[in-house]
């Protein structure tokens, strides 16, 4: 094992921890407030910046920790704005992040894993097979990361954060809550966890866990079929989650958040283009307090898929809208460059 590996990454301790250990040295606690604010305020990447601490504190710090920031590989640039930035971390795996800007906004786009746990057929991400878990400093950086780019290109800060990139955020739940809590810590980003939204694919019990540990974040589910058969075909994990659990789980995520879920929804051609399907959604939505998002998709260079026609699209939206769900049709950001959602594969890097 080589010297870096055996130090501790700093970053895996909480304030209070890093408060325990302090002591436990003989110093006061402070230090450890000061260092923390150097890591996650400021976003050092180096003891040796830390210049309110002695020069013999930092030294020490040096030999026993590591600071695991990533480094950015490459920004690639879409024609609409979108900048995908391919993340390296320390052990080389790499992750990619997306800047997406409108006229006010700039959200980040980011991963929670390497590769990804779950199989769903249309996603590039589900090909690669899920490496590791991303910790909550790895997430952190990501968006660190975009909120320095939209301050360079935009000169404003980062305004959104969407767990929309490569993986599964609540099958890595205790690291995504504790990089949340870092974002919108007044130590880390101050950011009001309203601007942040968290996307699922669906797993009942963790989103009544969420609800649970009030988070404060908004919640979307990949919902993309409300049958059972149909979502099962596309999203072979559904299997072991009925759709009615999803829909009890929603109802619970609603009862304790008072939070409208977004549901995310794709429609292909021969998949979930008839009358059986928007039939079946309507009366999802009949049950849920929920919100309509028909994304575009993105080819991933296969031919299983294809969008359906925008008849069938409008389709969809008229039954919604009579019933009075909100719905909005959203186009992709980023296509060129493989930036879109489901589209993050690493197709420009050699892992
Ligand atoms: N695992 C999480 C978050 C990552 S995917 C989730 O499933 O929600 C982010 C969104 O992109 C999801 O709604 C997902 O269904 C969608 N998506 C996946 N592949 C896509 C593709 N090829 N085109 C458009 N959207 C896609």
């Amino acid at each position: 094992m080589s010297d870096t590996n055996s130090k501790i990454d700093i970053r895996t301790f909480s304030k209070s921890e890093l408060q325990t250990y302090f002591k436990s040295k003989n110093h006061p606690s402070y230090r450890a407030d000061q260092v923390y604010q150097w890591l996650w305020n400021k976003g050092v990447s180096s003891f040796e910046e830390m210049t309110n601490l002695s020069l013999e504190l930092r030294a020490f710090l040096q030999a026993h920790f590591e600071i695991r920031n990533v480094t950015n590989l490459h920004a690639q640039k879409s024609d609409d704005g979108t900048l995908k930035n391919a993340v390296k971390l320390h052990d080389e795996l790499v992750v990619e992040s997306v800047l997406i800007p409108t006229e006010k906004r700039t959200t980040a786009c980011v991963s929670s894993q390497v590769g990804c746990s779950l199989d769903c057929k249309f996603c590039a991400t589900a090909q690669l097979k899920r490496m590791r878990n991303l910790n909550a400093d790895e997430i952190f950086d990501q968006v660190k990361l975009i909120d320095r780019q939209s301050r360079t290109i935009y000169n404003r800060p980062l305004s959104n954060i969407v767990f929309m990139g490569m993986g599964e955020p609540l099958m890595n739940y205790n690291n995504v809550l504790k990089a949340i809590e870092i974002i919108t810590s007044k130590e880390g980003l101050h950011m009001s966890p309203k601007r942040i939204t968290l996307s699922t694919s669906g797993i009942p019990k963790l989103i009544k866990k969420l609800a649970d540990d009030n988070a404060k974040i908004n919640l979307a589910l990949s919902l993309h079929s409300a049958r059972q058969e149909v979502r099962e075909q596309i999203m072979p994990f559904a299997k072991k989650f009925p759709i009615e659990d999803l829909i009890d789980a929603l109802q619970y995520w609603y009862s304790q958040t008072k939070s409208r879920v977004t549901l995310e929804y794709l429609v292909w051609k021969g998949v979930n283009d008839t009358q059986a399907d928007i039939k079946a959604l309507l009366n999802f939505c009949k049950k849920t307090v929920c919100k309509v998002n028909i994304i575009e998709y993105n080819s991933i260079d296969d031919d299983k898929f294809q969008q359906a026609d925008n008849a069938t699209i409008e389709a969809y939206v008229r039954s919604l809208e009579a019933q009075k769900v909100t719905v909005t049709v959203r186009r992709s950001r980023g296509k060129d460059i493989d930036a879109a959602c489901g589209q993050l594969a690493n197709k420009s890097v050699n892992l």
